[in-house]
C-alpha cells in the first residue's frame, strides 16, 4: 500500500495522477518498480516497447515460466491502484519467496506493462501487445496531443523503435499469465466478497450512428410535419438501454451525442451517436448487436429520418483458462473465502496475451467500483487476501509441477 502510494507521486502533473506512456513519469515509476524487483532478488530488464521486466529463476531449468503483472500507465487524473497493484502484488510474492529462499519450480516474470490505457496515443495495449507479437508498425506515426510521434517518444524513453519485435516474448516456456488488478466496477462490493475470479474479458462492439433528419424552425414547423433527428437518437438511446437489460450478462452505452445545428430555436437536423455494446459471450453479443441495429431501422422508418452506421471497432470475449480459474478458485477457497467468478466488463493486459499464454486473472474489491478517478480506493485487508491467493495458486502450480515426471 505505501509502494502505491510512492508510485502515485510519479505524475505528469501538479496535483494530479497523470502517467501515461513513455514520458519522464512512466521512467521514474519504473526505476522504483525495478528497484523492488532488484530487492526480491529479481533480474531485471527493460525491452523495446518500455515494459520493464523483473525475473525470479525456478528451480528446475526445464519447467518454464509463469508471467504475473500489470501495466503502471494511468488514464489522466487517476487513481493510484488501477494497473501499479497488480505489478506490486507480484512482486511482493516473489519477495515472500525470495524471504524464504524458495524456488518454485518454473520462473516467474514479472510485467510491470508501458501501456494499457492508450491514453497518449489513443490506442490500448502497447506494452502487451508488443510482448505478444502483435504490435503494429503504422502505431509508431501516430502522434500524441503535443505533435510528439509515437516513434520519437520511444526514442525520447531510451527504446529503439526498429527494434520493437525484439520486444516479443516466446511462448513456448509459458505455463500461463496471471494478473490481479481491482475490479473497477460494484460486484465484489455487493457480494461482500473481497477477491473474484474472472471468468472472462467481455467482448465489445463500438460503433457510431448518425440520423439524418431534417432541420426546421422550431415555431413555425407543425409537429406532424417534423423529422426531428434528436427524438429518434433518443428513441434509439432507450432502446440501447433496454437491450442490455432485457439481456443477462449484456452492457450497452451511449456515451457521445452531438446535435447539428444545435440552436435552441432549430430543430435538430442531424444527430450523432456513439454505441458500446460488450458481453462475456460473442453470440450473445452478435444477438444483441443484430437487435439494435434492426431497432434502429425501425425507428429511423417509422420517422422519415435516415440511418448511417459506421463500426468503430470490434473485439472478441478472451475467455480466461479453465484450469487457471479453477486454481485461482481453490486458492480462493483455502484463503477462507468462498469463490465468485465474474466477467470482468473492462479490458486488460491479458487480452493480448492470451494469443500467447493461458491468461487468469484475481480481482480485487476496490470502493464504490469506482475507478479511472483519484477517489480509487481498495482495503489493506483484500490487498492481503489477494496477496495470499496468489502465493496459494503459485504453491498449488508447483505442487502440480513436481508431480509430473519428467525425462
Ligand atoms: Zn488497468
Amino acid at each position: 500500500m505505501e509502494r502505491c502510494d510512492a508510485l502515485a507521486a510519479f505524475t505528469e502533473e501538479d496535483g494530479a495522477l497523470t502517467r501515461r506512456f513513455a514520458t519522464p513519469a512512466l521512467g521514474r515509476a519504473s526505476d522504483a518498480v525495478a528497484e523492488w524487483m532488484a530487492a526480491a532478488g529479481m533480474t531485471v530488464r527493460r525491452d523495446a516497447a518500455g515494459n520493464l521486466i523483473g525475473r525470479y529463476e525456478g528451480g528446475d531449468d526445464g519447467a518454464g515460466t509463469l508471467m504475473l503483472g500489470s501495466h503502471l500507465d494511468t488514464v489522466r487524473d487517476a487513481g493510484r491502484y488501477d494497473g501499479a497493484l497488480g505489478v506490486l502484488v507480484a512482486i511482493g510474492a516473489v519477495e515472500r519467496l525470495a524471504a524464504r529462499d524458495q524456488r518454485l519450480p518454473f520462473a516467474l516474470e514479472v510485467y510491470a506493462f508501458s501501456d494499457e490505457e492508450g491514453t497518449r496515443f489513443g490506442t490500448a495495449y502497447l506494452g502487451s501487445a508488443a510482448v505478444a507479437g502483435r504490435f503494429e508498425e503504422a502505431w509508431l506515426s501516430r502522434r500524441d496531443g503535443e505533435g510528439t510521434s509515437m516513434a520519437d517518444a520511444l526514442r525520447e524513453y531510451g527504446c529503439d523503435p526498429d527494434a520493437l519485435s525484439g520486444a516479443r516474448r516466446d511462448g513456448a516456456d509459458l505455463l500461463g499469465y496471471v494478473e490481479v488488478h481491482i475490479e473497477q466496477g460494484p460486484v465484489l462490493e455487493e457480494a461482500d466478497r473481497p477477491v473474484g475470479v474472472v471468468e472472462a474479458i467481455a467482448g465489445q462492439t463500438r460503433f457510431d450512428v448518425e440520423l439524418r433528419g431534417r432541420a426546421g424552425h422550431a415555431g413555425t414547423v407543425p409537429m406532424e410535419s417534423r423529422h426531428d433527428a434528436l427524438s429518434a437518437a433518443a428513441e434509439l438511446v432507450l432502446a440501447v438501454e433496454e437491450a442490455a437489460r432485457s439481456r443477462p450478462g449484456l452492457v450497452a452505452t451511449v456515451g457521445e451525442l452531438t446535435v447539428r445545428p444545435g440552436a435552441a430555436n432549430v430543430i435538430p437536423g442531424t444527430a450523432r451517436l456513439s454505441v458500446d455494446v460488450r458481453h462475456g459471450d460473442d453470440d450473445a453479443r452478435a444477438d444483441a448487436v443484430a437487435w439494435l441495429r434492426g431497432a434502429a431501422d425501425r425507428i429511423a422508418a417509422r420517422r422519415g429520418v435516415e440511418l448511417v452506421t459506421e463500426p468503430r471497432f470490434e473485439h472478441g470475449a478472451v475467455p480466461c483458462a479453465p484450469e487457471l480459474i479453477e486454481a485461482l478458485e481453490r486458492a480462493v477457497s483455502s484463503s477462507g473465502i468462498e469463490p465468485l467468478r465474474l466477467v470482468s466488463g473492462a479490458g486488460h493486459d491479458a487480452v493480448q496475451l492470451a494469443s500467447l499464454a493461458s491468461v487468469g486473472m484475481l480481482f480485487v474489491r476496490c470502493a464504490g467500483g469506482v475507478s479511472h478517478d483519484p477517489a480509487e480506493s481498495v482495503a489493506q485487508e483484500d490487498v492481503a487476501v489477494a496477496l495470499e491467493v496468489l502465493g496459494e495458486l503459485l504453491e498449488s502450480l508447483a505442487d502440480r509441477d513436481r508431480e509430473v515426471v519428467r525425462p
